[in-house]
Parts: structure tokens; sequence; C-alpha cells
């Protein structure tokens, strides 16, 4: 399917230096910032836009402040923003040290006013020039008297000005001209160093304005005639004018609209693409599904399945036994049950003949899986190895020869850390994968670990519960299986909130647990820059509690810094219950599994980031007793997340409201109020989400979560839901995209998106 050779290039796929006005220097920059061709410029949306009916003077902005009543003013009308063009008076730093502030005077025809900002001093003193006009916009507030403005956004209209800005001069303000407007004047957002290459707020508007201008009746479609009928998609030409240059609110909406879902749309092209190759590659392996193996395991369970383990299973199995590779996600809560599902599984592959790997984040989940295997299969005649990086050479090289079979005795099962994807380790005969916890690694690895097998199966499993806006986008080439009910005996676990001067309390009531039987975590966050620092940190911490706090109790430390030996070591004293409580750092983080431990003592449990919060109580309410969490933390910080929880506070009300900051110390009572609030982990995970946006959720760069320009992944589930829809429904229908009415689609993949392409041409 050769493009026509005739065609004119596709201005969107041009490199920005193709522009007027961008030199290397600005397109160095700009690469930095994602934005390399001119489509990345064009979707480089404005972060928002000044409304020019909103624009008042410094008289005004008093009068609506100190004397509300003398129009009749609603509600509305005193929360809104206002925005102020003014020059820049003079500024200077006030108070000292953590009390600092920046005060700029911002003056017009009709008055002065303050700017402050609390903190960044020495970032605000350098941002502006006297003289210069800005126009500055928030809500007012009063101090002593003056009328403020606090953090307010503030955009640079014009360098230094002899004369002040005058009324009339702001009502006609020269931007007319170059920002080509009518009430909405686009803002973009910048940063140090876009500012240094002349590529501020104004800069920008110039840039795009220009290329605007020049190139819009070049820019060629991206969707067929066919999709745009279907979703009342206005044309690419005219959404991209409008979204920078909008005369009203309702355009600004459609052409919002429009760009979102094209790039939705290209994404979920993409994953359908993918998926589609995969469903009909036929070259996996058919495997056949009665397994004695398995059914010995099941019958020998000191328990019966749920009925959600039960229904993955089969889900799973279905897709074994098909010729096409497996592709799929288990997603359960924290004590949900997937391990047994996974052995399962694997055991299967095992009986027709295939080696299965089990993939554990850390070494202490992957010493910990391997323990738990061994012991569900005694009796079973399975030969199950463990791979880790810190093993001594001469069981390392018996490992290697029992998973090469060369020499040793074929490994059935080979459960290990990343260690796994190293260049010695060969298999046999590998066909089937499972990796537990995958947030934990990248999507790279998941591949390099594939090609060790002649086209496995892949199960990955996961207890971090994604929210579905982010599945759809993450995994949408997987297909997905859910655990959603938790074995029977469980009891729900009673979080609470204490304060560190409350400690004396807590170290009672874990006492009292501990002589009925049970067993406890403390866990500490790392706090110190040194890891040395750090680990003295918690090794004094556990003297002082085995010394002065429990001395009749026996303790165990556990922490990253201790050779494998030595924590399996201490994990299985735990386990066995010749220890009372584990102190540990965040080790333990995921998938340590002792049911007789029923209390997680959290310390300053205001450090630790809210899914990390609910893995490590997830360590607890494994057995039938009840079991508790006590999050330790500052009083203030405690009191605070107290009151969010209180009264007829809902879980999601400590989510933030649009558009509002929240600083690390808001952060922080949020999560604490949040875990107190719901055990429920798809409830936590949407909260975390919301608190750390998406780029940060999954903790790695690597992790595959897309960048979007314009959509924003969180709240755009209804456009997303239909450009997956109508990208799925494409390939299903066209998958080599032969159909004329979808050259646009293959014309754009061919140039702007060439990995897709070639996925297209595998197809
Ligand atoms: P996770 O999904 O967090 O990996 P695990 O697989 O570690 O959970 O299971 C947690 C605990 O629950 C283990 O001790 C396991 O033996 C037990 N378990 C698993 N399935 C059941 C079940 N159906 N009934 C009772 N206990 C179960
Ligand atoms: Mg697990």
């Amino acid at each position: 399917m050769a493009p026509p050779s005739s065609s004119p290039p596709n201005i969107l796929s041009q490199p920005i230096q193709f522009l007027k006005g961008i030199g290397e220097r600005r397109a160095e920059v700009l690469e930095k910032f994602g934005i390399k061709t001119v489509h990345d410029l064009f979707f480089s949306v404005p972060r928002r836009y000044l409304d020019r009916t909103s624009i008042v003077t410094i008289a005004q902005l008093r009068e609506a402040y100190f004397r509300p009543s003398t129009q009749a003013q609603t509600e509305a009308d005193v929360q809104k923003d206002y925005t102020v063009v003014g020059d820049v008076r003079s500024f200077r730093v006030m108070g000292m040290g953590k009390k600092s502030r920046f005060v700029l005077i911002l003056g017009d025809e009709t008055g002065t006013m303050q700017c402050v900002w609390f903190g960044g001093v020495n970032y605000w003193r350098t941002k502006f020039a006297i003289g210069e006009t800005l126009a500055v916009s928030g809500q007012p507030t009063a101090f002593g008297g003056v009328l403020q403005f606090v953090h307010p956004d503030v955009d640079k209209i014009a360098e230094r000005q002899d004369e002040l800005v005058k009324e009339e001069e702001v009502a006609q303000v020269d931007w007319s001209k170059t920002l080509n407007t009518g009430g909405l004047v686009p803002l973009y957002p910048s940063g140090k160093e876009l500012e240094r290459v002349g590529l501020d707020s104004g800069g920008f508007r110039r840039v795009i304005g220009n290329a605007l201008q020049r190139h819009i009746d070049k820019v060629g479609e991206t969707l067929p005639g066919s999709l745009l009928g279907k979703e009342h998609l206005i044309p690419l030409q005219e959404a991209l004018q409008t979204v920078h240059f909008p005369k009203t609110d309702s355009d600004l909406n459609e052409s919002l609209r429009r760009l979102k879902y094209d790039e939705l749309f290209y994404f979920q092209l993409k994953l359908a693409l993918k998926r589609h190759g995969v469903k009909t590659d036929t070259h996996g392996i058919p495997f056949r599904i009665q397994s004695k193996l398995a059914r010995q395991l099941v019958d020998s369970l000191p328990f019966k399945l749920t009925r959600a383990q039960i229904r993955v299973i089969k889900e799973i199995t279905a897709d074994m036994e098909s010729a096409k590779p497996m592709n799929r996600l288990l997603q359960g809560d924290v004590g949900s049950g997937k391990t047994i599902v996974a052995l399962i599984s694997m055991l299967i592959a095992v009986e027709n003949g295939y080696q299965a790997v089990f993939m554990a984040p850390t070494e202490i989940l992957a010493e910990q899986h391997f323990k738990t295997l061994a012991l569900l299969l005694k009796g079973i005649d399975v030969n199950v190895r463990l791979l880790v990086g810190g093993q001594r050479t001469k069981l390392r090289r018996d490992v290697l020869d029992d998973v090469s079979a060369k020499g040793g005795r074929l490994a059935h099962i080979v459960v290990g850390t990343h260690a796994l994807f190293e260049k010695q380790v060969e298999f046999a005969n590998l066909g089937y994968i499972v990796i537990d916890e995958q947030h934990r690694f990248g999507v790279m690895q998941r591949q390099s670990l594939r090609q060790k097998g002649s086209n496995p199966d892949v199960l990955v499993m996961t207890a971090t519960p994604i929210p579905r806006t982010l599945s759809l986008t993450l995994y949408g080439d997987l297909d997905v299986s859910i655990i959603n009910e938790l074995p029977k005996d469980r009891k729900p676990i009673k979080t609470v909130l204490r304060y560190e001067e409350e400690k004396a309390t807590v170290f009672k009531f874990v006492r009292e647990e501990i002589k009925k039987g049970r067993q406890a975590y403390f866990v500490y966050p790392l706090v110190e820059e040194s890891e040395k620092l750090d680990l003295k940190a918690a090794v004094v911490h556990f003297e002082h509690l085995q010394n002065d706090v429990f001395p009749e109790l026996k303790l165990g430390l556990i922490h990253g810094r201790l050779a494998s030996e030595e924590k399996d070591d201490v994990m299985q004293k735990f386990k066995n219950h010749e220890l009372d409580i584990l102190v540990a750092t965040t080790v333990i983080e995921v998938g340590i599994d002792v049911p007789n431990a029923s209390i997680m003592v959290i310390e300053n449990a205001e450090r630790f980031g809210l899914s990390q919060l609910h893995q490590l109580r997830g360590r607890v309410g494994r057995g039938s007793e009840q079991s508790y969490c006590i999050l330790l933390s500052k009083k203030w910080i405690a009191k605070k997340a107290e009151r969010i929880t209180g009264g007829s506070a809902k879980w999601h009300e400590a989510s933030p409201k649009a558009g509002e900051a929240l600083d690390q110390q808001k952060l922080a009572e949020r999560r604490l109020a949040t875990m107190v609030q719901t055990n429920d982990g798809f409830k936590i995970a949407e909260v975390d989400l919301q608190l750390r946006g998406p780029g940060d959720f999954f903790g790695t760069r690597q992790s595959g979560v897309p960048e979007f320009k314009v959509a924003d992944i969180l709240t755009d589930t209804k456009i997303l839901d239909e450009a997956r829809r109508d990208a799925f429904e494409l390939i299903e229908r066209d998958p080599h995209l032969k159909l004329p009415e979808h050259q646009v689609v293959a014309e754009h993949l061919r140039s702007l998106h060439r990995d897709a392409f070639a996925l297209m041409r595998v197809a």
C-alpha cells in the first residue's frame, strides 16, 4: 500500500526548524519538552486563556473587593478571577528565612496593589524588571487594608515602557494585533529554559500565530470523513486555528474535543494494531488443559478457591489452550490470592512439557515465592529453582544447569528476579511466564524475557489496581482478568491514626495483641539522604524497641542492605513465629505473606505514598484474626487528616478539587485520611492518581504511561472510550488500512507514527 509519490509532504510531520522564527537554539530547547514536529507544536495548546472581559482596573478591583455591596454582586462574582493589567513599580523580598516572601507593587492609572509570593523568593526576584507590563490574574484579598493578589498568575505583556498603563490602553491593548483574538487571549506554558530563548507565553503566541497564518491551509486532515461525521468532530484545520485563537468558549470546547479525540484515537489505534497482531498470530503454544498436577495441588489446599479465583483460572486456561500467544493481565487487590492462581496455570505448562518462570520485583519476594511454591508443591513431583542476584557462584551454576537442562535435572519452575534477564540464563524449553507486581517492571523487560522462549504465554499480575482510564491506556493491548473478591474468612483491617505522642498506648496495644499470639510489623520510612545514615537510624530504632520498649519480646530487623541470605533468614524466623515483631524498612512493601501477623505499625506515615501505604497495610489481614494498621504521624498532620475523615466526609473528598494545588503537608493529610476511610484498593488508586498525576503514578519514566499534549488521561474518559471503540472497530474491519476512506489514517501513521506503521505492515 505505497502512498502516492506525488503527494505533498504533510506539513505536520515537518521538523519545527522549518517554521519561521525557530532556529537551532529554540528547536533544541523545544525538543526537551517533547516538541519536535509541527504537529507537536500545533498540539501544544494554551494552558489557559485570559478572558479579556474579566480585566479590571485596580480601582475597580478595590471596589469589588472592599465594597461588594455597591453593586448587587453575586457570590460567584466575588469568587471569580480578575485580571489587572499594570506595570511593575517596585519589588522586594520581605521577611527572613522560611518566612520570607516576595512582594511586587503593580500600578496602573487608577492606583497600586501588591502581588505576594511566599516561597520561591530567589526565583521571583529574577523574574521581573521595573517598568514592564504584566497581566496578573487571581482572586483579590487584603492584608492590613492593602489590596493583594497572593500567588497570582502572571503574564508578561510588554517590556519596559516609559509611560504608565492607561485605562484606554488596556481596553484596546496592542495585543489585538499580535494576538489576533476576540475575547480570549491564549497563555502558553513556559519556564526558565524556554524564556531564555524568547519563548515565554508571548513568544509562543507569536511563533504559533505566525505558523498558523502561513501554513494552516497545508495541514492535512488526519481523520477519515466517516469518523468526523459519526463523532461530530470539526476539521483539524479549524480546530487548530480555534484552539490557539478562540473567539468564544463553545468554539474552544469543540476544538479541544477534536484534538483530544485525535490524540487518543491514534494512541488506541496503535494498541489495536498490536492486539490484532497478537490475536492473529497462531504461533503460540496450544497447551492441553487437563492437568493431574494442578488437580493434585487444588485437592491438597487447606482452603477452597474463591469464585473469583475459579473464574480467572478459566479465563487464563482458555487462553492457554488456544494457539494464539496469551497476553493477559491479572488484577487483584492485595491478599486476593493471585499466587495460587499463577501456580495452577504454571503446573499446566509444566505438565505439557514446558518450563515456567515466576518473576518477582525484589529478592525478598522471589525468595518468599520460592518457599511458598516449594511448600505448596510438597509431595508433587516438580523441580522448582530460585535464581536471584546475590547467590554464591556454585549454587548459581547449579541452578543455571537445571534451567538449561544441560548437565542438571530439568527445572520445571524457575522463580527469580530480573537476574532472569541476564544473557547467561538459557532455558531448555520456556513456555510460560508469570510476572508478579508488573508495575515495577518496564515494558521492555517484559519483551526481553519473552524472547527467551518461543512465543511463551505471558501472565502479568498486579495488586496496584489501575483506574480504568489508565489501564485502557497502559494495558490496552492486554486482556484483563480481575479477582474482585477476598477469601471469605477475612475481616476488614481496622486502620487508625495516632500521634507520635501517643506511642505509649500504641506499644501497650501491640503488647496485648502479641500476648494473644499475634505478630507485628513496625515499618520505618527511609528518611535521610544518605543510605548509611538511614540504616543507622533504623538500627537505633530497632535497638530502642528491643531494649527499652519490648525487652521481653523477640524482635528482628530487616532492611535493604542485608545480604540475601540474611534477609531470608530473618523472614523465615518471622514466618516460623520465632520472632514477635519484625522491624523493617520498606523492603517488605510488596507481597510478603505471613498470615499470623495482624498488626502493622507505620512510623512517619506521612512520608509514604498512598499505594505504598496500601501495600504495607496489605501485609496484615491475611488470616482469620482481626488485623490493625496503625499510622503514626505528627500531631498537626494527623489532626487535620482526622478532620477530613470526620463527620460526613466521604473518601473521595480527599481528592483535590479541579485545579487545586496541594502542598506537601496537605497531600500527606489527604493520603492519611484516605487510608483511614477505605480499604478498597481501587478507590485508593484513584485518589493516589489524582493526588500525584499519571506521570508519577507508576514511579518510573519507562512505565509506559503515555504523555498527551491535549487530552487528560484522568478526566477525558468519555472521549477515550469513543476513540478506543472507533479505533478497534476500524482495525477489525480493515486491519491493513486498504479501504480508500482509510488512506488518511495510513498516511498519518506513515508520516507521524512510524512504529505503528511498522506494526501494520507486519499485520
Ligand atoms: P496476593 O494476591 O496479594 O498475591 P496471595 O496470593 O499472597 O495474595 O494470597 C494471600 C494469602 O491468602 C495467602 O496466605 C494464601 O495462601 C491465602 N489464600 C489464597 N487463596 C485463598 C482462598 N481461596 N481462601 C483462603 N485463603 C486463601
Ligand atoms: Mg502477591
